[in-house]
């Protein structure tokens, strides 16, 4: 069974996932560390062919603003990174899906590739999580976390558009719901019990 992470962005939900992943061996798919790579290709000329480069620049131009990169590249991004696992191979998704759009193709998508999955929510205020990736965000150096209102324009968007896919998926019987506040080794050992 595959399992699709949801967290407002400071929640832990990275952290937690690879914890889960080199226990429980899944593969992850991170959807915003995929399109970082994608967007890194942009500046390496030396290898990146043309369409390729034209591609991270187009990506990065979204990361660097805060928005949801397009539909169609995250959507192709996530499909092929489906269709190049073998069947058995757990996979830990994170980042994705991210609105409505974006759920009706992921559903049809595992659907279609025979993948079942049930969804964890790590719970965190905003307010919580911004003052955690503001912290954080010297050490990693990210320049999408260090920028105050480009965070804040990504909570935005998870409040406006992950939360009513976050409801729909709770509806379907799919969700688990995890207390971010705890510490995390306490939201891990939750994580545990809720994949075992
Ligand atoms: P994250 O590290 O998950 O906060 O994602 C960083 C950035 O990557 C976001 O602000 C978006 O620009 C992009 N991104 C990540 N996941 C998605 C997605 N599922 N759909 C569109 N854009 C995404």
């Amino acid at each position: 069974m595959d399992l699709v992470l949801f967290g407002i962005q400071g929640s832990g939900k990275g952290t937690q996932a690879k914890r889960l992943a080199a226990e429980f061996q899944y593969d992850i798919f991170e959807a915003g560390g995929e399109l970082r790579k994608i967007a890194a290709s942009a500046s390496a000329k030396a290898t990146a062919d043309k369409s390729g480069s034209e591609l991270g620049k187009t990506v990065s131009s979204y990361i660097d603003k805060g928005h949801l990169v397009p539909h169609e590249i995250i959507m192709q991004v996530v499909k092929e990174a489906i269709l190049a696992r073998p069947k058995d191979q757990k996979i830990l998704f994170d980042g994705i899906p991210r609105d409505e759009n974006q759920m009706k193709d992921f559903d049809r998508v595992m659907k279609e590739t025979g993948r079942d999955f049930r969804c964890i929510h790590i719970l965190l205020t905003p307010d919580e999580g911004m003052q955690r990736i503001l912290g954080r965000a010297k050490a990693e150096g990210r320049a999408d976390d260090a920028d105050t209102a480009i965070v804040a324009r990504r909570m935005k968007t998870f409040t406006e558009k992950t939360m009513p896919v976050i409801e729909k998926y709770k509806n379907e019987g799919k969700m688990i719901e995890i207390d971010g506040m705890k510490s995390v080794d306490e939201v891990y050992g939750e994580m545990k019990r809720a994949v075992v």
